[in-house]
């Protein structure tokens, strides 16, 4: 998987992604990691990426020229214009974080951990000229119902739910298995009518008593049955509590 950025803050990635499994992701080999500066593709002694947006308003737009030069650098390819559209390379999705974007789901990670190409254009200031969305992007995508200031920290959101999903990712394979938002087989699913709509179970470690708070008597009698259901009734009474939403879809 290759996962290539489009940012003007080049350096926000020397952290995010230098730890944990994304790290290893990249130490194995499971994924290769490009982040490209826009600026490189300015032709102005300012290096100028943004403009003043037309219809009036404050702050400042990216512009399109950078971005659409960026993106077809990293593809090999143009992508056309008005009078000729240029097919999308299979394979290869083109991601513009966007407050406004399509929520970004466990469901979205599981669609992209199949391509073999992950273009991420982080926009800045008050967004990003449309014509990115509507003719350079093949998705528009927002991690959350919130805006932030920066398209970054969602690519890097983005990068992690993925790289995690890839085979080999995760030391032990089966740890996506039990995972909330996991695809869920029928029996959960009647219960909330949603794939997705399942949280994971409360777990516990050692100790067994902490203050005086102990663990419940049941994951520590031996009985796999027992547990499993006591798992499934806790992860439903959380949905329960957390997601209330859900409870309409179940019926
Ligand atoms: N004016 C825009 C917000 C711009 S925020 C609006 O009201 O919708 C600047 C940039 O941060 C955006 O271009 C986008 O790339 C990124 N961004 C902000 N919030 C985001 C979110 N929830 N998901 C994905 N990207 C986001």
């Amino acid at each position: 998987m290759q996962f290539e950025l489009i940012t003007i803050f080049p350096d926000f990635f020397l952290g995010p992604l230098d730890h944990g499994i994304v790290r290893r992701a990249k130490e194995a080999g499971i994924v290769q990691i490009h982040v490209q500066d826009l600026r490189e593709f300015t032709r102005d002694r300012h290096r100028t990426v943004d403009d003043r947006p037309f219809g009036g308003g404050e702050g400042m737009v990216l512009k399109p020229e950078p971005l659409f030069e960026a993106v077809e650098k990293l593809l090999g390819h143009g992508v056309g214009d008005a009078e000729r559209k240029v097919a999308p390379d299979p394979g290869t999705v083109i991601l513009l974080m966007s407050a406004a974007g399509r929520l970004f789901t466990q469901e979205t990670a599981r669609r992209y951990a199949k391509q073999e190409r992950l273009i991420l254009i982080c926009g800045r200031y008050e967004g990003v000229d449309e014509r990115v969305a509507e003719h350079l992007a093949t998705e528009e995508i927002s991690v959350g119902e919130y805006v932030l200031s920066g398209g970054e920290l969602p690519a890097a959101i983005v990068m992690d739910a993925v790289t995690r999903l890839l085979p080999g990712a995760l030391g032990n394979q089966a740890s996506t298995e039990n995972e909330s938002f996991r695809e869920v087989p029928g029996e959960v699913i009647k219960l909330t009518g949603r794939p997705g709509a399942v949280l994971d179970f409360p777990q516990y470690t050692r100790p067994a008593e902490y203050r005086g708070w102990k663990v419940p008597e049941v994951l520590i009698g031996g009985n796999h049955a027992e547990v499993a259901k006591w798992r499934r009734e806790k992860a439903l009474e959380k949905a329960g509590r957390n997601r209330p939403e859900w409870r309409g879809e179940n019926g």
